[in-house]
């Protein structure tokens, strides 16, 4: 039995929600604490009277410590789920150590204003040091550690798909098929339609910021960094079929270089039709991903920001969205003595996800395990005072209730390698 806050209601969030009102077994309180309040009480007047799990709402503003804090003393649940976006993830870590609380996230963290020059100084040293240049990175959550650990606090990084599926992907193969693991190559495939000429899956803001970055992966203990999108595969994805992807720089591949003992290469790839490609690039060709306030009529507005206005809610892709994913991990390495590989990976149908709670599948394959994760860490299974990614658990629980909860996963032998 456990309380656990949920900051944020969109996309993702509401499949998270909706996923613990089915485990109210665990979840026996919950609280939808986010910025606009009639969002969350829409879901619980929708959801309440089909759960035995007690919904609570709140109007919390993420970007402040201490409201955050302030609901949590006020309410004292034994964790809070981070599904707002990923600029809250120190505010809501900072609020979940003031008040003793653990904390989950999906997405680590990344500064929302990236002309901030403190931010800045900080963030052009590490490209420097590391050699990659996304405006996320592990090291401001890593930093943590030892607060959280004197804290005797849990702080569970990550637990969406990717990262967040793929990461236990890799503990799993690591901790059943290989003795040393050489080479993972992270697919994410989305296969469906929802027939707008541009859309985007999550957030539009954040997916355009990490689509148009330039492209990374990690080879033998260092990154190298690609133009965006010029390196492109052709893959035939299992019940999906051919499609291009392209290798993006991704978070997980910091921390699996970190976690995964002797790995040579870690490389992320995504699959984009040309449709899709050719929108972004006019749209950065323009300046409307730009991140830095500009001066319209003597306001000041982001590009991106107001693009993410004018473009579709992810959350109304729902009915629209057929077709479907498949995302995985495909390891390399020996057992043995002797080579071998496996490809590991879960599909799952935009319309299957949309019958069940009115999202589709990308939505879908992140509320999920953000519900696994925060259930693993408040029933104890995965608590661990500190600041941990997912693959430093044991995966099996997290495996067997990716089965339990609506994404099952396949181990296949022996798959067609990525060139
Ligand atoms: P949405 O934009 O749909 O939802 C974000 C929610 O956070 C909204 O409800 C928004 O409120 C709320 N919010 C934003 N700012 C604040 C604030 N200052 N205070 C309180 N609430 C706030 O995003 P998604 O659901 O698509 O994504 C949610 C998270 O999931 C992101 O961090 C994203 O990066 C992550 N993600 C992770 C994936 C993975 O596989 N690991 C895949 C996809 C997403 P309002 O309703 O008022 O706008």
């Amino acid at each position: 039995m456990s309380k656990l806050m949920i900051v944020g209601c969109g996309g993702v969030a509401s499949v998270a929600i909706q996923k613990c009102c089915q485990n109210s077994e665990v979840f026996d309180e919950i609280m939808i604490a986010s910025r606009t309040l009639s969002k969350c009480e829409a879901l619980k007047e929708k959801l309440q009277p089909t759960t035995k799990t007690r919904i609570s709402t709140g109007a919390v503003d993420a970007n402040d410590m201490r409201d955050v804090s302030s609901w949590i003393k006020t309410w004292h649940p034994d964790a809070v789920l981070n599904v707002a976006l990923p600029y809250q993830d120190l505010t809501i870590m900072d609020a979940c150590l003031d008040a003793g609380v653990h904390y989950i996230d999906t997405a680590n963290y990344e500064a929302e204003d990236t002309e901030d020059p403190r931010w800045r100084a900080i963030y052009e040293e590490r490209c420097k040091r590391l050699g990659f240049t996304a405006y996320f990175d592990y090291s401001w959550q890593w930093a943590y550690q030892d607060k959280f650990k004197e804290a005797g606090l849990t702080a569970l990084l990550g637990s969406g798909f990717d990262p967040g599926v793929t990461s236990v992907f890799a503990a799993y193969a690591q901790k059943h098929y290989f003795d040393e693991i050489h080479t993972i190559d992270i697919l994410d495939c989305n296969g469906g339609d929802h027939g707008y000429p541009f859309a985007t899956n999550f957030n539009p803001e954040l997916n355009l910021r990490e689509v148009s970055a330039p492209g990374s992966y990690w080879e033998d203990g260092k990154w190298i960094e690609i133009p965006a999108m010029s390196i492109k595969r052709e893959y035939d994805f299992p019940q999906v079929g051919k499609k291009d992807m392209y290798l993006l720089h991704h978070e997980e591949i910091e921390s699996l270089a970190k976690n995964i003992p002797g790995v040579k290469r870690i490389r992320f790839f995504m699959t984009f039709g040309q449709s899709y490609l050719t929108h972004m690039k006019c749209l950065e060709n323009v300046g409307m991903l730009r991140t830095d306030p500009v001066n319209f009529r003597g306001q000041k507005i982001v590009p991106i920001q107001f693009l993410k206005e004018l473009l579709p809610d992810p959350a109304s892709l729902g009915p629209r969205t057929v077709g479907k994913t498949n995302i995985g991990c495909i390891f390399t390495g020996v057992k043995d003595g002797k080579e071998k590989s496996i490809y590991i990976y879960n599909v799952c149908d935009h319309q299957e996800c949309y019958k069940e709670l009115g999202s589709q599948a990308v939505s879908y394959t992140t509320g999920v395990p953000a519900m696994i994760g925060s259930m693993l860490v408040v029933n104890g299974q995965w608590q661990k005072p500190g600041v941990y990614n997912v693959e430093e658990f044991d995966p099996d629980p997290f495996m067997e209730a990716l089965n339990r909860w609506g994404l099952p996963w396949v181990v296949c032998e022996n798959p067609k390698l990525v060139d």
